[in-house]
């Protein structure tokens, strides 16, 4: 699992489309010319309305479906080969663990799976929940969790393998407001810690602006990139930077480009709105309180 080649993206989509078959004997365009590249370290999350592909194009970089058209490489090579090679972990929106098994059971499945034994499989386990801050928790099971230490067990299962790229499909989704700013915060700091590569998909742009180092808006189906945001707030982030002018035009570039309102749109400059007169912060603040999806 070495990803240290220098200048090789984590992730290198090229041309991708992905269509459905529907019932009526038709089709879906899910995905349309997909191209991305992920360098070693980022931060991505991809942001679009409901139905635009997000989920379909993290599934196809984590091969758990294949593309009708394009290709895939993830660590230089294809996405079966990085799923053989165990270069993925995965968090979706529903937590999937086992009721039966304990905190540390849970965590311990991929690493019986996968052959790691004895104090190398102990050790790893006492840091990932070390990292999720659940080791207080590891005889507990998931019914006796909340949704958002759930999560974490997922997050500590996921990385318990030591995969080069989590992907993580709105793995807060169904959280409140307030335990979703926590775990937003928590996983930047996992993220800090363990340098790893992450592609999280959101429909809230706080959350996208907070986490990203890149945040790839996409447009309603067939889903495309419309535009990529750099998000230069500095590291590391904490609450403080939900409150700087930075994060508030930040949150209103990425609403902008929801609309479909990015600098080069096929739309009379007249009615450009944001990028001579931008609002104010207090404006912002009050906008940014939304999400979007
Ligand atoms: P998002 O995650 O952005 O909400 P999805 O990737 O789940 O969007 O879906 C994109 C489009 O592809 C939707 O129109 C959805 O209905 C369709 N789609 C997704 N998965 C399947 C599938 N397995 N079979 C048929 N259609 C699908
Ligand atoms: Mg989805």
């Amino acid at each position: 699992m070495t990803d240290a080649t220098a200048d090789r993206p984590v992730v290198h989509l090229s041309g991708l489309d992905k269509s459905f078959p529907t019932k009526g004997g038709g089709e879906t365009a899910a995905l349309q010319g997909i191209d991305l590249d992920v360098q070693t370290g980022e931060f991505i999350s991809l942001i679009g309305p409901s139905g635009c592909g997000k989920s379909t194009l993290l599934r196809i970089v984590g091969d758990l479906i294949e593309p009708t058209a394009g290709s895939v490489e993830v660590n230089g090579k294809s996405a079966r080969q990085a799923r053989v090679d165990r270069d993925y972990g995965i968090v979706f929106q529903a937590p999937v663990l086992f009721d039966w098994r304990s905190v540390e059971a849970n965590v311990r499945l991929p690493l019986e799976i996968s052959g790691v034994t004895g104090a190398e499989r102990d050790k790893r386990i006492d840091e990932m929940l070390d990292l999720v801050e659940l080791s207080g928790f590891r005889d507990h099971y998931p019914h006796q969790l909340s949704g958002g230490m759930q999560q974490r067990v997922a997050i500590a299962r996921a990385l318990a393998l030591q995969p080069a790229l989590l992907l993580m499909d709105e793995p807060f989704g169904a959280l409140d407001e307030m335990t979703r700013e926590r775990l937003n915060a928590e996983v930047l700091r996992i993220w800090r810690a363990t340098g790893k590569t992450v592609i999280f998909v959101t429909h809230s742009i706080p959350e996208a602006v907070f986490l990203s180092t890149r945040a790839v808006v996409m447009s309603p189906r067939p889903g495309r990139i419309s535009h990529v945001v750099d998000v230069d707030l500095p590291q590391p982030r904490s609450e403080d930077s939900r409150e700087t002018d930075r994060y508030y035009e930040l949150v209103t570039e990425v609403r902008e480009a929801l609309r479909g309102r990015t600098p080069d749109a096929d739309k009379p400059d007249t009615d450009t709105p944001g990028t001579d007169e931008p609002a104010s912060p207090s404006q912002e603040r009050a906008r940014a309180e939304g999400s979007f999806g």
